[in-house]
């Protein structure tokens, strides 16, 4: 009984036309690779097509300019002309409507790897490279505000006419065009209509591009607490969306990469749509913040590097003797003074490259002018060592210290406010 019930309950909650696309469009291609040949002119046409369309193959981003930047985050803003052309292309890539793609979206940022987050990376990848197009999830997505969309009347136009926009500019339109062009009909529908789809659907990474599949792969150089990542090869399927991280701690930037080498066609093509006159207000994160976030995850990575390695002993962790006991003691074993220091230099003697004989002669003695270039100026690994010899304070010298080892005034301290 109960397994019915769930089962019902799962059925109730297929997205039947996502379902019945997702199976035919594939279903349809393989169909028509057995037994449609290829033309060079319905090849050429695909990959134009594409190009417009979802980005994956070329240049060109309807999903990721257009679905992604300016309506889900609003990152610049557009001419009517080309929020036309980007609202076409992307309903062609039949990844839903705007609206209801950029809801979903928002709330994925907000709640990001929560189970209110439509896309919640935790539940697995098949689930957010397709899973979550083909069922209802059980929770509502997180509530996000889109009240900017409502009172978009070209989204609201492309939401109503949705579906007579994809039979038109998805499907019509590719076969029409190899179909009246080179009297290709067939070769148009298998290969300009269903594989374009199918590849929309799985190489640019399902629906919303990478953004499901930049949370599983890369590395994540501004913030390790969400699941997003940064990594070249989804950017390289996405037209640039693969810097996840970085988008998902600067939402509002209309770049997804920062640096001129990282590949990023979606924001050459937004600044070529400015430099054209098509956009304006390019909204970018202040430089100064981005490179804190950076340097945090970097100072974090070696703090790691820090916490495996052995440090000396600092001032409340060592006695602090007098002169006389320091004299006294220093008859029983080698200790030296060195800025403020007591060292036991017992096991190291043998060892000093300077000679055994030099280093006795200071036994007993404050020997910080001659470590610190009276004598020789000792080499920063020579003051790490050193500081690795400690046994203890000479009171009232602390005063003196003044050459902390190198590696401990660098030294990253977590702060606990
Ligand atoms: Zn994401
Ligand atoms: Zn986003």
């Amino acid at each position: 009984m109960a397994f019915w019930k769930s089962t019902r309950a799962l059925l109730g909650r297929v997205r039947w036309f996502s379902l019945i696309i997702l199976i035919s469009t594939p279903a349809l291609s393989l169909y028509g690779l057995r037994t449609t040949p290829l033309r060079v002119q319905t090849l050429l046409w695909v990959n134009v097509f594409a190009a417009l369309t979802f980005t994956a193959l070329s240049h060109v981003p309807g999903i990721t300019a257009g679905y992604h930047r300016l309506w889900s985050h609003r990152s610049y803003k557009a001419s009517r002309p080309l929020q036309y052309l980007l609202i076409l292309m992307g309903a062609s890539a039949v990844q839903g409507s705007v609206y209801w793609w950029a809801r979903g979206h928002r709330s994925h940022h907000r709640y990001t790897d929560t189970p209110l987050d439509p896309y919640n990376a935790k539940r697995g990848l098949l689930y957010s490279h397709i899973g979550w197009m083909l069922v209802r999830p059980a929770v509502r997505p997180g509530h996000a505000d889109v009240s900017d969309l409502r009172n978009n009347d070209i989204v609201q136009w492309q939401h109503r006419w949705y579906f007579a926009i994809i039979a038109v500019v998805g499907f019509g339109l590719p076969v029409a065009v190899a179909g009246l062009g080179w009297g290709d009909w067939a070769g148009g529908f298998y290969y300009a209509a269903m594989m374009r789809i199918t590849l929309a659907h799985h190489v640019s990474g399902s629906v919303d591009f990478s953004d499901r599949d930049a949370h599983y792969l890369g590395e994540t150089p501004f913030d390790d607490r969400k699941s997003a990542k940064d990594h070249f090869i989804s950017a390289l399927l996405t037209m640039g969306e693969g810097y996840h991280n970085f988008h998902h701690q600067f939402p509002m930037d209309y770049r997804n990469a920062t640096k001129w080498y990282q590949y990023d066609p979606t924001k050459w093509f937004i600044a070529a749509c400015a430099a054209l006159g098509l956009a304006s207000h390019l909204r970018t994160f202040p430089e100064n913040e981005i490179s804190k976030s950076e340097l945090t995850m970097e100072l974090k990575k070696f703090k790691k590097v820090q916490d495996d390695i052995r440090w000396p002993p600092g001032l409340e962790e060592l006695p602090v003797v007098s002169w006389e006991t320091f004299q006294r003691q220093a008859e029983e074993r080698p200790l030296v003074i060195v800025s403020g220091f007591i060292h036991d230099v017992g096991e190291f003697v043998e060892r000093h490259p300077g000679g055994e004989k030099l280093l006795l002669k200071k036994v007993g003695k404050d020997a910080t002018a001659a470590f610190c270039g009276g004598v020789y100026d000792h080499s920063n690994a020579a003051h790490n060592l050193l500081a690795m010899m400690r046994v203890g304070i000479l009171l009232g010298g602390v005063e003196h210290v003044k050459t902390v080892s190198p590696g401990e005034t660098l030294r990253i301290v977590e702060r606990m406010f």
